[in-house]
């Protein structure tokens, strides 16, 4: 069941998505070459005492992280470590949500380290526009399976996969709400879009073939043939007017 949310309730989930955002842009500032995933992991905790929020994955599932931290291959749920120290041209993707008075807020970027090359430039600036293709798509009278087929349809455009095994979800008093929200599949399918439902929108896309993989940590997934994989997540209210971005 999709749990619609009220004015006053959005009103709480724009700010839990302010202070996300917030905190992942300072996380995506001290991104450089020599930093740990554990250090920025650290920086997370710190802010998330700051704001007076609490973490949204720490503790879920038995997580013991603030932030998911992915880098190249890795596609989602990287876990922080400190030996896990990025490079010049890594792709880093964080993964980021808090909750504050009871709703979740949940966003995620991709950021190159140092320098990258213009092969990882065009990886990350095709899933970052193919998660807005999805979110022009939450309109009032759309279908879900219209979100998925934008953000597909553009990711194949240019030449690369969306992944399957990992899709975006509903999100408010639970991290994960019904529905969940592929990244893949035909237009025009599904329930219909209503003021007040919102969203996570999150393409996971890969360079190579779409397969992913677990590795035996439990959490880490990686694409199958190692090639690089990016990710960008958004909360998202639908309101009268069309859809709020609520983790910017
Ligand atoms: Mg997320
Ligand atoms: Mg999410």
């Amino acid at each position: 069941m999709i749990v619609l949310k009220s004015q006053r309730e959005i009103e709480k989930m724009r700010k839990s998505g302010q202070i996300v955002s917030k905190i992942l842009q300072e996380l995506k500032a001290m991104v450089r070459p020599g930093i740990s995933t554990y250090q920025l992991d650290q920086r997370a905790e710190t802010l998330i005492d700051q704001f007076h929020v609490r973490p949204a994955f720490k503790g879920y599932r038995g997580f013991q992280h603030c932030i998911c931290a992915s880098i190249n291959e890795e596609v989602v749920h990287g876990i922080p470590s400190k030996q896990r120290i990025v490079q010049e041209g890594d792709l880093l993707s964080i993964d980021f949500g808090v909750i504050y008075e009871g709703f979740y807020g949940d966003s995620a970027l991709t950021v190159g380290v140092g320098s990258i090359s213009e092969e990882k430039q065009k990886l990350l600036k095709v899933t970052e526009a193919s998660l807005w293709k999805g979110i022009d798509q939450m309109q009032v009278g759309h279908r879900l399976s219209d979100i998925s087929h934008a953000v597909q349809s553009y990711v194949e455009k240019h030449g690369y996969s969306v992944v399957r095994e990992f899709v975006g979800h509903g999100i408010g008093h639970e991290l994960h709400e019904d529905p969940p929200i592929p990244n893949y599949g035909r237009p025009a399918e599904g329930p219909v879009l209503k003021t007040g439902m919102v969203f996570a929108i999150e393409p996971m896309v890969n360079q190579g073939d779409p397969d992913v993989m677990v590795l035996e940590d439990g959490w880490t997934a990686v694409t199958v043939d190692g090639k690089l994989s990016a990710h960008f997540e958004h909360t998202i209210a639908l309101g009268d007017n069309g859809p709020e971005v609520l983790t910017i």
